[in-house]
């Protein structure tokens, strides 16, 4: 069906079904509608549809499936290279879904599938509950969860996809099924690759108090300071270890004073006193600019952490999963933060896997790289115009120096929510690299519950 054949059936089937709210690509909000975090991505959806129940999106689906017409969905829109919108596609926004049902016992939660993180985490935290989430406050929970998930409560609790115990979709025939265990292990990782996620049942644990905040090193010299702090950390982490109710984002930015090497640190536990004292030891670990770490709320934390992130960018990003952090690494590390392009958007950060994150109970999934490891993120983002290819091939030299600085160091797998699929050959090197040994698994579970290929433009995508 041409365009104009596809838009025509799509407004006839959405007159009998008016609580669908519909933005043509005629409608002045169009431009907004079909917004996503990456600017770059300039693709042109065939509209932009907004389901307001479940039952909307059984016969979207059904509809789109009988009349041939593709479809994403977005919920965050916080995907790296905006896979959210596909030219010609029908974008099914997710949002209007955002409830949280919290169970009696206070064990486990229900999250609908276009909620935020931070509206989840502020939900949460009105009832004295956390679970994992990541720190950036637009960025869709299921999309971050349902790859992975790593984020700052992950040492205590573990990654968002260990917290995962149920699932509701919506299947390639529009029909609503709750997931067995079989199709969890695939959720647990490859997301919504197999039906559209109506809503998760996650768990959740006590979180009356948290201490939180940014602490920035003295960076006139960021190669020395980048490798004082991880001389310093590894110390630390080889004699005593870190509790696990502590966790450290390290990350380099482009701040008002210039291009400064810091960590975000969070708190998780109830003593505070004794999170104070790590606050103070984190602090220590470098010549300090400034702490900002302090007894806080999950809604100032989080809002705190927007204002940090560009509201929209254009680039890409690259990543590496390595076991370690030695000195010739740290070294190259450095020498390219000094190096980093002058721009908001463009920053380099690391999570380290550790505590229950590497060895989830009771459950599977097809997340890749359990091993201990500091997962890297290279984010070649630029705020303005014209300074795109600066920043990607900082990034990509960046990796490229830190894989001959340590052969072997590189974990074979990668993080799919981080990972550059532009820049793989096909979608099977993509899959081959995000699935490692769990690819095959991944391939049945397709071929089992999707055997269409129905959610061929969802992340990841599989030809
Ligand atoms: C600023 C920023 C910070 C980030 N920080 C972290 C971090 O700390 N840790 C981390 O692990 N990751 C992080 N990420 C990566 C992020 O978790 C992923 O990109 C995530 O998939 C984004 O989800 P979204 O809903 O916002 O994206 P969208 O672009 O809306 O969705 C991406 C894809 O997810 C799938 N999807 C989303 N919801 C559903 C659903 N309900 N049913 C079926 N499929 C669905 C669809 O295929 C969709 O196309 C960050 C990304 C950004 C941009």
């Amino acid at each position: 069906m041409a365009d104009t054949a596809q838009l025509s059936a799509l407004e006839a089937f959405l007159h009998g079904h008016p609580s669908i709210k519909y933005t043509p690509p005629s409608s002045p909000e169009y431009a907004s509608a079909r917004k996503v975090w990456n600017r770059a991505r300039l693709d042109n959806p065939l509209a932009v549809v907004q389901p307001q129940s479940p039952s909307d999106i059984i016969a979207i689906i059904k509809f789109a499936k009988s009349n041939s017409v593709p479809f994403t969905f977005r919920s965050g829109g916080h995907n790296l290279e905006g896979r959210a919108v596909v030219e010609k596609a029908l974008l099914i926004d997710l949002r209007a879904l955002n409830a949280v049902t919290i169970a009696s016992d206070r064990k486990t939660c229900t999250v609908q599938g276009g909620i935020l993180q931070e509206e989840l985490a502020s939900k949460l935290w009105e009832e004295g509950l956390g679970t994992p989430t990541g720190a950036i406050p637009g960025v869709g929970y299921i999309g971050w969860a349902t790859y992975g998930g790593y984020g700052p409560f992950s040492s205590q609790w573990g990654l968002g996809t260990d917290q995962i115990l149920g699932a509701t979709i919506i299947d390639p025939d529009g029909e609503i099924i709750t997931a067995d265990e079989t199709l969890l292990q695939g959720i647990r990782g490859a997301g919504g690759l197999f039906g559209v996620i109506v809503d998760l049942t996650i768990k959740v644990y006590p979180l009356p108090s948290l201490l939180a905040g940014t602490i920035l090193y003295d960076s006139t010299d960021i190669t020395k300071t980048f490798v004082d702090f991880n001389g310093a950390y590894q110390n630390i982490f080889n004699s005593e270890g870190f509790p696990p109710q502590l966790t450290i984002q390290q990350m380099a930015v482009n701040a008002p004073p210039g291009r400064c090497f810091g960590v975000g640190f969070v708190w998780s536990g109830s003593d505070i006193d004794e999170g104070q004292r790590w606050s103070a030891k984190v602090a220590g670990l470098a010549p300090l600019l400034m702490n900002t770490v302090a007894v806080t709320t999950i809604p100032e934390w989080f809002a705190s952490n927007g204002t940090m992130i560009p509201a929209d960018i254009s680039g890409s990003s690259a990543t590496h999963n390595i076991s370690r952090i030695p000195l010739p690494v740290a070294e190259t590390i450095g020498r390219n933060l000094e190096r980093m392009p002058i721009d908001p958007g463009t920053m380099f950060s690391i999570h380290q896997l550790r505590g229950p994150s590497v060895a989830p109970q009771g459950h599977s999934s097809v997340f890749a790289t359990r091993e201990p490891h500091y997962m890297l993120e290279f984010l070649a983002y630029v705020t303005k115009e014209g300074r795109k290819e600066e920043s990607e091939e900082w990034a990509v030299q960046m990796a490229r120096e830190i894989e001959q600085a340590d052969p072997g160091n590189v974990l074979p797998a990668v993080y799919l929510s981080l990972y550059s699929s532009a820049r793989a050959k096909s979608s099977d090197e993509v899959l081959k690299k995000a699935y490692g040994s769990n690819v095959e698994v991944v391939r049945g579970l397709k071929s089992k519950f999707d055997p269409d290929n129905v959610f061929r433009l969802t992340v990841p995508a599989m030809e």
